[in-house]
């Protein structure tokens, strides 16, 4: 009957399982320890229940051995919050001293791959006596373990005596889910050496990999002050250290974990899940998401605070409770969110998006292919070193890229600023450039508008020819700056071309070395020009070529002082044209040669020469001729400027060839350079008796107009720099001084400030004009101490009013102090410089009262000054001269000594230093009206 086979089959299986298990009475291992490794899962039986209870003292006592089954039965893999007790007894047949025993993981083919939580071993004897009770475990502080070097492996030591039997039994209790669980006990000599975890290798790896990518990280966030850095250095951070945590033997997680071994998950689940989160924060700061979408942006950033929030309160709960408590949802919520973040990233048209994904989606594939390779499907290389290092290896060359990104940037910025400053430097200079002509238009113009304002509109006056000229040569000079900038603009908007035609290039050159000739007469300047003896017929663009050679040569002209040489130098072949122009004058800079072609770019010092157009202009127009331009300089030494230019027809474009053969006109210089007016300086003064005006300007046709303006109502000097127009206020000592600001050597700022702080020089009023028309330089202009100021065009009659209300508060002022002096002699209240030195003037002469040889030689001296300079100063002061000062200050003290009747008359007259008692009674009399007597 088929249902008895059954049911006697059934029968079998129980009794024969029954008596399996009765069968298996524990058997007693012989431990020979000359073998020194001893494998104990088949002698090994097994108790396994839900839970932590009951307590470890009822089952070491036996009560509980029947329940224990042989350790090959246990089908299911170990599993986290179960206890699983472990017994099995041995002999030693011979003495054990500290032999090892360890646990081994059944499942895995990593074999030691992880600890337990909780390990408890208790060796008994054959009356359940415990003999020793030893402790490991990851969970366990490393103080109550009995083996305190850490690696990771589960393991006691033991000792046992010859022939006396031990039964041990380990209890493990694992909390959380830990991947493998060891449960298969083995003896071990410890002169074995010990099984490294094989896993471990490959982590130390990439831990070491990833800690120094943190310390670059940091390192560069501190120097280069890029904040993906910081970022990508704290999800570097994350990395490693949730690797760390797994492997508590390295020493800085060997500082705090193995005595708190219950942090390791929640901590290990903080950072791992913090990677995540800064790896995203890293993503926002190195594509800059803000500038990209503000949206994403904002989103993104919302998203990752709030992770981390849950995240750090996960953390919390499972510090406290030792369970995953919202992990899971953390995972299965952001985990989409983020992929989302990532296509986000994907789709933003930007090298750095792109990086960033390429990083991200590199990281992706390795790890899914390294859960693949831990589940089942073993792969023949293991994808985590290589999704790790791959990525770590992305971002940098990503991060190397965007500091690259970055310095352009700055670059670019900084090189924007430059030109905004040279430009404003170039628009304050040529506004200069432009003033100067335009007064010098102007200022005769207006005078031919006064001489025909009474006249009817159609009347005819009469203009000196001087005037005419003068006004042509600033329209001339005007034009050719107009024209330097447009030729500028052109070059910079591609619709400059060339021009060329065939012709005799040598003879254009000639034309154009010869009309400097009277310009070398003037500044009496040797000039040389050398050339080959035939004519050199080429093709040749007039008007470029004209420009090159003129700047060049103008330069040279410009820059040698009198008496200095400048040189030309002409060479040409069939394909070539070169000319050399060199100079005996002050020569340039190392550091200045590579900028002096910039555009607008002077020289310091020489900005009142040009426009730092003409060199700019050489340049450009010599690359656009294909040519090449050159210079060598030495400071002191003068300069060599060479070019070389193309003349064969092969070298030019069919469209820059102008049929028409170049008729070779004399050229010119440009009038302004040709007839520049050198007018001397004449410093004659004629007539005495009207205030002495002094002129400091640059310009000689300038200085010329303003003299013109002022010689009827002043007696006038003239100086064409700074300093050589100090030297003559100190020297003059004049009522007043009319200066440019921008001048050669010295500026008219610093002119002023000079003048204003010179005892000598002090009281002189200076009234600046200048091109820069700023607020911002008036005030610098006030603030140095000018006492007014104009601005370029100027009015000439504005001129002499602001001149002449300058010299009548001067008079008031005068006033003021000679009043001063004539109420206390002893007691004028230094302010002012001149009010100092009106003070010490005072005092010299009150301290030498009672010498009557003290007179104005001595007083000059005393106040290091010369006697005219004295004289002149006091005249301006106090409208008194020294010898009248001294004279009235003697008296003004006698008669206070009279009025106090301190001494007789005669004895006052010695006591303020008269030696003629007669003398004194007259110029007593003749200063108050009475005699010394009658006080
Ligand atoms: P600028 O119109 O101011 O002369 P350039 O472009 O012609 O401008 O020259 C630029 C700078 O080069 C000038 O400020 C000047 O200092 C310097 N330089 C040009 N040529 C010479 C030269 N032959 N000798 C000395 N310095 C020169």
């Amino acid at each position: 009957m088929p249902a008895q086979k059954y049911i006697l089959l059934l029968l079998f299986v129980l009794i024969g399982r029954k008596a399996f298990s009765q069968n298996d009475i524990h058997s007693i291992y012989t431990l020979d320890p000359k073998n020194h490794y001893h494998d104990l899962a088949d002698y090994t039986s097994v108790f396994t229940y839900a839970g932590n209870k009951p307590d470890d003292s009822i089952v070491i006592s036996g009560k509980l051995n029947d329940s224990f089954k042989p350790l090959a039965l246990l089908r299911e893999k170990p599993q986290a919050y179960h206890t699983y007790w472990l017994r099995f007894s041995f002999i030693a047949t011979d003495s054990i001293n500290n032999w090892w025993l360890m646990l081994r993981d059944s499942t895995s083919s990593q074999g030691y791959q992880t600890q337990n939580c909780y390990v408890d071993v208790y060796f008994t004897d054959s009356l359940s006596q415990i003999i020793t009770h030893e402790r490991t475990g990851s969970f366990v502080p490393r103080s109550r373990k009995s083996v305190k070097k850490i690696p990771g492996l589960d393991r006691v030591l033991f000792s046992a005596i010859p022939g006396k039997m031990q039964t041990v039994y380990v209890k493990i209790y694992n909390e959380f889910d830990i991947a493998d669980i060891s449960i298969i006990p083995e003896l071990r000599d410890q002169s074995l050496s010990l099984p490294r975890p094989q896993m471990g290798q490959m982590l130390y790896m990439l831990i070491g990999i990833t800690g120094i990518f943190t310390i670059l990280s940091f390192f560069f966030f501190f120097f280069v002050r890029e904040r993906s850095y910081l970022f990508f250095g704290i999800y570097t951070f994350c990395l490693s250290q949730h690797y760390l945590i797994l492997h508590p033997d390295i020493p800085f997680i060997d500082w705090y974990i193995p005595e708190h071994p219950w942090l390791s998950v929640p901590l290990f689940n903080l950072l791992a899940l913090h990677s995540f989160i800064f790896f995203l924060w890293f993503g926002n700061s190195f594509v800059n998401l803000a500038s990209l979408s503000k949206t994403t942006h904002k989103a993104l950033k919302w998203f990752l605070i709030t992770w981390s929030i849950l995240t750090c309160i996960e953390f919390i709960l499972m510090s406290v409770t030792h369970r995953f408590i919202l992990s899971d949802y953390i995972v299965y919520l952001c985990m989409p969110v983020m992929l989302f973040f990532i296509v986000r990233f994907a789709f933003f048209k930007n090298v750095l998006a792109r990086f960033y994904v390429a990083g991200a989606i590199w990281l992706i594939i390795f790890t899914v292919l390294g859960f693949l390779n831990n589940m089942a499907f073993s792969l023949p290389f293991n994808p985590w070193p290589i999704g790790q290092g791959g990525q770590l290896i992305i971002f940098s060359v990503g991060l190397a890229y965007k500091i690259r990104l970055n310095e352009k940037a700055r670059a670019e910025g900084e090189r924007i600023k430059q030109m905004d400053d040279i430009k404003s430097k170039f628009f304050a200079n040529i506004s200069h450039e432009f003033r100067t002509p335009l007064t010098l238009i102007q200022g005769p113009l207006k005078q031919i508008e006064e001489t025909i304002q009474h006249k009817e509109g159609n009347a005819s006056v009469e203009v000196p020819a001087r005037h005419l000229k003068t006004m042509r040569r600033n329209t001339d000079r005007l034009l050719e700056l107009v024209n330097q900038l447009l030729d500028l603009s052109k070059l910079d908007s591609g619709k400059m071309n060339l021009q060329v035609a065939k012709g005799d290039v040598l003879q254009l050159l000639k034309a154009l070395s010869y009309s400097f000739e009277s310009m070398a007469e003037r500044k009496q300047i040797h000039y040389h020009v050398h050339y080959p003896d035939t004519t050199v017929i080429g093709y040749y663009d007039k008007d470029k070529l004209e420009k090159i050679f003129t700047n060049l040569l103008s330069n040279a002209f410009k820059y040698t002082p009198e008496k200095g040489t400048v040189a030309v130098n002409i060479e040409a072949d069939d394909k070539r044209l070169r000319f050399y122009v060199e100079d005996s004058g002050p020569g340039i800079g190392k550091k200045e040669l590579d900028k002096i072609f910039d555009r607008f770019y002077q020289v310091e010092g020489t900005e009142d020469k040009g426009s730092g157009i003409g060199l700019a202009l050489v340049k450009e127009l010599t690359e656009l001729y294909r040519g090449q331009v050159s210079v060598s300089s030495e400071p002191g030494k003068g300069s060599r400027f060479k070019i070389s230019l193309p003349i064969e027809r092969n070298a030019f474009k069919e469209e820059e060839l102008v049929t028409r053969d170049v008729e070779t006109t004399t050229a010119t210089t440009p009038s302004y350079i040709e007839e520049k007016a050198f007018v001397s300086i004449n410093n004659k003064v004629t007539r005495t008796d009207l205030p002495l005006l002094l002129i400091v300007e640059d310009n000689a046709e300038l200085r010329q107009f303003i003299k013109e303006c002022l010689q009827t109502n002043y007696q006038l000097l003239e100086a064409a720099d700074g300093s050589k127009g100090l030297a003559m206020a100190i020297e003059q000592i004049p009522d007043l001084i009319i200066s440019d600001v921008m001048m050669p050597l010295m500026d008219g700022f610093a002119m002023a400030e000079k003048i204003k702080k010179d005892e000598r020089t002090s009281h002189i009023p200076v009234i600046l004009l200048t091109a820069k028309a700023g607020q911002q330089h008036k005030i610098e202009g006030l603030e140095t101490g000018a006492d007014d100021y104009l601005t370029k065009p100027f009015d000439a009659k504005e001129l002499l009013v602001r001149i002449q209300n300058l010299i009548d508060q001067r008079k008031l002022l005068r006033k003021k102090f000679a009043g001063n002096i004539q109420l206390k002699p002893s007691e004028v209240t230094a302010k002012s410089i001149d009010e100092i030195f009106l003070s010490n003037v005072m005092n010299a002469i009150e301290q030498n009262m009672d010498e009557d040889e003290f007179g104005v030689e001595e007083l000059a001296k005393e106040c290091a000054m010369s006697r005219s300079q004295l004289h002149r100063k006091l005249v301006a002061l106090i409208d008194k001269s020294p010898s009248d000062l001294i004279r009235q200050t003697r008296l003004l003290r006698a008669k206070e000594l009279l009025e106090k009747k301190a001494a007789t008359p005669s004895e006052v007259a010695f006591k303020v230093g008269f030696n003629s008692h007669t003398y004194f009674s007259k110029c007593f009399k003749e200063e108050f009206g009475i005699s010394p007597s009658e006080v």
